[in-house]
């Protein structure tokens, strides 16, 4: 069996959740879960309304809207979405209070359960013998850390008794479970990849396929790099590196379920279900290339910290970095020589108060509009030369190179370059690496 999952772009319109639908029929033989995710723009709707709740008022018009009109194009019993009244009245209920966030997972799990029976419904109307389950009935159950759950093991147990014998196509709301008292909770924004995750290392699924509305992870951003292709293969240290800058497909800590149980993940697109996607496995599989990807992450700062005090000094990066810690800024690249340490950051939130903190230690540079390049591939570990073209390729192009960094896996180096020469860097080390 398989596990399959729409994210809210695959589900934003009822052509959407036609597509979806034909997607998921030509699936049958393979005998899937599906996991969805609310309506496109829904859960974002209704935080606003949750929102508007203390200033007194009840906003459900374009939700409403939303939903009726995707079910009376596809044809479907507008009765069918009772829930909307349900929220409805959570909403008048908790009219002028202050919102807990047990109150807004309660409201956000509108989305994925209005959303999973809408394309059941749709699909039992195509003939198909599917039913919508909302995850948390079929055994996902995590803490009590409403707004970033952490899932309990027991779920694993309880959702392979509930899911595995289950002959029709289970249509089961992502993003969604409950605490042990019984009340909802959600795992994060973009939690239904999780979900998806879960419930197929619960099942032992032959492959997860995550749908989404680009053709899995590119060698480099496709408006950047006009040839920039489809990766075939990623390994999950190389998807990780992605995620964070840039190819933001995928967290990786919602795949982390299948990868443990060594299941691949495979990334694809609802508009254009031909094309063969991008595939995680745990090792990466066989490639050619050395590297697979080269991404960009614009407007970060550097801020460099110099102090002579630091030479054969112990404590001294503890107490730097304990002043980032203190004002909540989280670090991204660091390089350091014993007596400076450069450092990026993309929040500028705290750091008018980190500042003069710094400057009783070390004598601080701070360089705004700067952009870090990342160039990827497992190829690169332990390979002599590998960083060599980098460099060369660069200065040929006269992009001046303000930082480098190699992290530990020695798969990815990266390197800030100024921002008005972030797409040219990205442009010829992509020529270089791929023509
Ligand atoms: N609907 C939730 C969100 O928009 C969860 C998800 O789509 O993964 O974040």
């Amino acid at each position: 069996m398989i596990v399959m999952k729409f994210g809210g772009t695959s589900l934003g319109s009822a052509e959407n959740i036609k597509d979806v639908s034909n997607i998921i029929s030509s699936n049958l033989d393979k005998h899937p879960v599906v996991v969805v995710s609310a309506v496109g723009g829904v859960t974002d709707l209704l935080l606003e309304s949750a929102s508007q709740l203390e200033n007194g008022k009840v906003d459900m018009d374009i939700l409403r809207e939303k939903h009726e009109s995707i079910i009376r194009e596809l044809d479907l019993d507008v009765n069918l979405i009772k829930e909307l009244d349900e929220l409805e009245s959570l909403l008048q209920n908790n009219l002028g209070k202050q919102i807990t966030l047990k109150v807004l997972d309660e409201i956000q799990s509108f989305g994925e359960r209005l959303s999973s029976k809408i394309i059941a419904a749709y699909l039992q109307k195509q003939g198909v013998d599917a039913i919508s389950f909302n995850a948390y009935d079929m055994g996902m159950q995590t803490d009590s850390t409403f707004g970033q759950a952490e899932l309990l093991e027991g779920s694993y147990r309880d959702l392979h008794e509930h899911l595995s014998g289950f002959q029709g196509v289970a249509i089961v709301t992502g993003f969604l479970a409950k605490n042990e008292k019984g009340e909802i909770t959600t795992l994060g924004r973009g939690g239904s990849d999780y979900t998806a995750s879960i419930i197929g290392a619960a099942l032992k699924a032959e492959e997860i396929q995550i749908w989404t509305d680009v053709n899995g992870v590119m060698s480099a951003d496709p408006r950047i790099v006009e040839n920039a292709h489809t990766i075939e293969t990623l390994s999950f240290d190389e998807a990780a590196e992605l995620a964070y800058f840039g190819a933001k497909v995928l967290h990786p800590k919602t795949i982390h379920p299948a990868i443990d149980h060594e299941i691949p993940v495979v990334v694809k697109n609802t508009m254009e279900p031909a094309n063969i996607g991008t595939k995680i496995l745990n090792n990466g599989g066989e490639s050619k290339d050395i590297v697979k990807s080269i991404s960009v992450k614009k407007n970060i700062t550097v801020i460099n910290i110099d102090s002579t005090k630091m030479l054969a000094a112990y404590g001294f990066l503890a107490k730097i970095f304990g002043l980032f810690d203190k004002h909540q800024i989280p670090v991204d690249m660091v390089a350091t020589s014993e007596v400076s340490v450069s450092l990026t950051i993309d929040n500028e939130d705290h750091l008018e108060e980190l500042l003069p903190e710094l400057e009783e230690v070390a004598q601080v540079k701070v360089e705004k509009d700067m952009a870090i390049v990342i160039v990827v591939g497992e190829g690169m570990a332990k390979k002599i030369g590998k960083a060599a073209p980098i460099f060369d390729v660069l200065a040929e192009n006269s992009v001046h190179i303000h930082m480098v960094s190699q992290g530990a896996s020695e798969i990815n180096i990266g390197l800030v370059v100024e921002n008005v020469n972030a797409e040219k860097a990205v442009q010829v080390l992509h020529k270089h690496y791929f023509g």
